[in-house]
């Protein structure tokens, strides 16, 4: 079906129940208030001339009126095209101009981000944009028209342009159906257990994936609410709005988490509402998953492995799988899609138990990069087969591991190194309570192994001695940081990720 159809559906099934908390303001939703809402925009855009195809632009932090504009455009089959609130002038003409914007819908401002000076100083290097919608101002709230929808819009038409979080370059935009979100959302929901009585609480962006389709589309598909924690991830904040709204099902990336678990009066929250969520994004630490099924009464969490230019998710973690599966593996495939892992230099299928790069086909691969037809056949071979990037073993009964990103790997005296696994074990060091590993370039061994800290004691100190010795009889000597470095946190993208590109770049400097 199509995204409008979900919404028809969970409103005509599911009238008042809740659909959408907004915490800082107090505001809230049935899936009745929903659907009236949703169409009122929908009206609105048609009658400022949006129509199928067209692109429409959204460039806000997480707030209500992003999911109006999501399902208002897919509505229309307009192409909702995500802008990543953390861009400035260059990027965002980029973008619009990449996508050819023809409205943006945008927050006017948020914190020290004035967004209309923004947009008025790209104004003239983007003369597809005929406007500007600002949320809050007299011409959003009064959005409304008396125009049809169209009635046959396709499973396979596009709706929407994602960029991907530009942790290893300039963000792609990868161009998304109905079919392709609205599936996948379906399943991530399925798998996790949802039903109309699940609360989720979403401190992860609606700009990406994660929470516009494993958030938004999972609830919508299964009748659920979604919680708005605030604009921006912070970790107070998102355990006041899990203990004031009673969720059910929590999200993050590991380091939101991380920030969430150490935080000064963690013990104070009333959690006992919790029952899943997803942690997803980067490698989960074992540690952190365990701690988060125990003190966050998280017990059934999953683990989801997926990439924007596949809808995201392409392996999860099951509600019935064993602790060991659970922590230790990115789960098994989605039900309808496959999976393989090739060995890079000649496509073949590597056997059970060794690493190679993993390859996603099925309903979730997007149509292609957005009028990039070069980089997608780079991406998607002509059979179909999506090559991640990421470097996974396929166990002997079914599970993935994700071993790293092909480009993270380290090479050191000719011996293949694994960042993931030397932070798997520096996280069970006491003193560390997260830990990036980066090579570094070596006269003798043409890489080290360079590893940047975020001590549990702020105001304590942690040496390349000390880690040594940690690390002395446990783990490879060519595998032990030769370089240590203590920070308080690490460069990230807004979806979450930490930036590797930048810590590389400051470990060699760091050198000189
Ligand atoms: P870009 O492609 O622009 O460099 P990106 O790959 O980080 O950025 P996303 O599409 O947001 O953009 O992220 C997909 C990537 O995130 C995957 O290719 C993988 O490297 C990583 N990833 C996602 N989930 C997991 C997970 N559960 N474990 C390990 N890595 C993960
Ligand atoms: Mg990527």
């Amino acid at each position: 079906g199509t995204i409008g159809r979900c919404l028809d559906e969970a409103v005509a099934a599911f009238p008042d129940r809740e659909a959408l908390v907004d915490v800082p303001s107090g505001r809230r939703w049935t899936y009745a208030e929903l659907g009236r809402d949703v169409d009122r925009v929908a009206r609105g855009l048609q009658a400022r001339g949006v129509g199928r195809g067209d692109r429409v632009g959204i460039w806000a932090l997480n707030c209500p009126e992003w999911v109006l504009v999501q399902y208002a455009t897919a509505r229309l089959g307009a192409i909702l095209v995500n802008i990543n609130p953390a861009y400035r002038t260059h990027e965002l003409a980029y973008a619009l101009n990449q996508s050819g914007v023809c409205l943006l819908v945008a927050q006017p401002a948020h914190r020290t981000s004035d967004y209309r000076a923004m947009v008025a100083e790209v104004r003239e290097q983007c003369p597809g944009l005929r406007e500007t919608l600002w949320i809050g101002d007299p011409q959003w709230e009064g959005l409304d028209g008396d125009g049809e929808f169209p009635a046959d819009l396709a499973p396979d038409d596009p709706i929407n342009i994602q960029y991907t979080s530009g942790t290893t370059g300039f963000p792609k935009g990868a161009t998304l159906s109905h079919r392709n979100i609205l599936n996948n959302g379906f399943w991530v929901g399925e798998l996790v257990g949802y039903t109309e009585h699940d609360r989720i609480c979403l401190p992860v962006p609606f700009y990406h994936c994660f929470g516009m389709v494993m958030g938004n589309l999972a609830a919508l598909s299964h009748g659920a609410c979604v919680i708005i924690p605030g604009q921006g991830f912070d970790p107070a904040a998102t355990l006041h709005a899990v203990q004031a709204e009673r969720a059910t099902s929590l999200y993050g990336v590991p380091t939101m988490f991380i920030a969430e678990l150490g935080l000064d009066g963690f013990a104070g929250y009333d959690l006992t509402s919790l029952r899943t969520g997803i942690m997803a994004g980067s490698p989960c630490p074992v540690e952190v998953m365990k701690r988060v099924q125990t003190e966050m009464h998280m017990a059934e969490v999953a683990i989801a492995y997926g990439m924007t230019e596949t809808s995201p998710v392409s392996t999860q973690t099951r509600r019935d799988d064993d602790l060991e599966h659970r922590t230790g593996t990115v789960g098994r495939v989605l039900p309808h899609l496959e999976v393989k892992v090739v060995d890079p230099a000649t496509g073949r299928t590597v056997d059970r138990g060794l690493p190679g790069e993993l390859c996603t086909r099925g309903y979730s691969v997007m149509l292609g990069y957005w009028n990039d037809p070069e980089r997608t056949a780079e991406a998607v071979d002509p059979d179909g087969w999506m090559h991640t990037g990421d470097l996974a073993v396929m166990q002997e009964d079914g599970y993935l591991a994700i071993v790293g990103r092909i480009k993270d790997m380290i090479i050191r005296g000719g011996e293949n190194v694994y960042p993931r696994e030397i932070e798997e074990f520096l996280h069970t060091h006491p003193a560390i309570a997260d830990v990036q590993v980066v090579g570094v370039p070596d006269e003798r061994y043409g890489e080290e192994v360079c590893a940047f800290v975020v001590l549990s004691d702020p105001s304590g100190t942690l040496g390349t001695a000390e880690v040594a010795d940690f690390c002395r009889g446990r783990l490879a000597h060519f595998k032990t940081p030769r370089h240590v470095h203590v920070v308080d946190g690490f460069p990230m993208t807004v979806s979450g990720k930490v930036r590797k590109n930048e810590l590389r770049e400051r470990a060699a400097r760091a050198l000189q």
